[in-house]
């Protein structure tokens, strides 16, 4: 939660760069992503209204087989981020390595993890995808 309180304190006070990248969406200064991963409740219940207050958007990135146990969001957080103007992506349905499984069970874990959201949640529909499973190993 510090980092994202940091964050958002620098994008107000940079909000007006003197330089241009590249033109985006309604030319716009310049883009970026916020997101978070897995479901997990604390990003749905706290990170939100500080995203909300500050007049931010995110992508929240769900394994739909967990929403609604333990440490996850449930249905009703999910809904009400989509409701709120947050976009509901895809972690898959059970956030497998997709290169550890057969095409067909990755079909299923990318399908099936896109369809239970656009089921759920009516609007905006579910077009990204966060991809599970990865670790980063340096030496
Ligand atoms: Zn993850």
């Amino acid at each position: 939660m510090l980092f994202l309180l940091f964050l958002l304190s620098f994008l107000k006070s940079h909000s007006q760069l003197d330089y241009n990248i590249t033109q985006w969406y309604n030319n716009k200064q310049s883009a970026l992503s916020i997101t978070f991963d897995d479901g997990y409740s604390s990003p749905f219940r706290q990170a939100t209204d500080m995203l909300n207050s500050n007049n931010f958007k995110a992508t929240f990135f769900i394994i739909t087989n967990l929403i609604g146990h333990n440490s996850f969001a449930n249905w009703t957080d999910v809904i009400n981020n989509a409701n709120q103007g947050h976009e509901i992506g895809s972690h898959t349905v059970n956030h497998y390595n997709l290169t550890d499984i057969s095409p067909e069970e990755c079909n299923y874990e990318l399908s099936v993890s896109r369809d239970v959201i656009n089921s759920k949640v009516k609007s905006p529909k579910c077009v990204s995808l966060s991809y599970p499973g990865v670790n980063i190993i340096l030496m």
